[in-house]
């Protein structure tokens, strides 16, 4: 059962599988109901309909969406919103741009036109178009914070009671025990943030997919040292010169986990990532082996 949870003056969340945020603006609609802006929109339309319900039994009426990210179980309801509010849908340039032009994410994941396999809700949502938030003026209080890595230009968002939605920027310490490939596109802008997280003040942190926490540092280093887990295990799976399908290949047979072509294409490609960070770093080398490209750890 997805609830609206309160958590501050004018702060809510939504309870579920996706933690989108709602705070209550000082306007009121020409229909006379009190406005709000959503951060985040859920994974589809089915999931928008639940919260709108939602909305409806409090009697509010969406103004704005403020998007963190691209990424489809994030604004995967924003058309939804759109067509039934005709709100305005924000995030910075770079996110505003992708949601606008969806046939791109997909392709960050596989690098073409994807397998099959890939175009599910979580990676392709309806395309919306959304403005670059530097253009908007927001209402007093709010603030965008930088949180990229998870993927490029990722934004958190600061309501004026002080509550910090923070996106993918950390996850749960339960799903990256099973799920230990989490999404991130570069390691290293991750590791920096995740860093920068532990000193950021706020009364309540609320990532989407896991619990909110009033203290942030804990989970930030849980995040931090599971990402340090991955790379021991690619730079040890590299001792001998490894090629990326045979690095995914043993990671996943020592984790006991079957690869599917979906996960080929998501978790191979966060194997990619790990393996792009250590050599850009300079701890991994790329030889050429009978036109094998292979890894090895210096
Ligand atoms: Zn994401």
């Amino acid at each position: 059962m997805n609830k609206l949870i309160k958590v501050a003056e004018k702060t809510y969340y939504i309870s579920g599988p996706f933690h989108i945020g709602v705070y209550e603006l000082d306007t009121i609609s020409y229909t006379g109901k009190k406005e709000v802006c959503l951060i985040d929109s859920g994974v589809d339309k089915i999931v928008a309909k639940v919260v709108d319900e939602l909305l409806m039994e409090n009697g509010f009426t969406v103004k704005f969406i403020i998007n963190t990210h691209y990424h489809a179980d994030h604004c995967g309801g924003n058309n939804y919103f759109k067509e039934k509010y005709d709100c305005k849908i924000y995030s910075n340039k770079f996110n505003a741009s992708l949601i606008s032009n969806f046939d791109i994410a997909p392709a960050v994941i596989w690098g073409a036109t994807p397998i099959r396999e890939v175009l599910n809700n979580y990676f392709y949502a309806t395309p919306t178009p959304a403005e670059d938030i530097e253009n908007f003026n927001l209402p007093d209080g709010f603030e965008i914070v930088s949180l990229p890595g998870h993927c490029i230009d990722m934004i958190g968002v600061r309501t004026p009671d002080n509550v910090l939605f923070l996106g993918d920027a950390v996850i749960s310490k339960e799903t990256i025990e099973n799920h230990p490939l989490t999404y991130i596109y570069e390691i290293g802008e991750h590791l920096k943030t995740l860093e920068k997280l532990k000193n950021i003040k706020a009364s309540l942190y609320v990532p989407y997919h896991a619990e909110p926490v009033k203290k942030i540092k804990p989970l930030c280093d849980v995040n931090i040292q599971g990402i340090h887990q991955n790379i021991e295990d690619i730079k040890r799976i590299c001792k001998e010169p490894r090629s990326i399908d045979e690095v995914i290949s043993i990671f996943f047979n020592e984790k006991g986990f079957k690869l599917s072509m979906y996960k080929y294409a998501v978790e191979g490609g966060i194997v990619k990532t790990y393996i792009t960070y250590l050599y850009n770093e300079g701890q991994m080398l790329a030889t050429n082996e009978n036109n094998f490209i292979k890894w090895q750890t210096r």
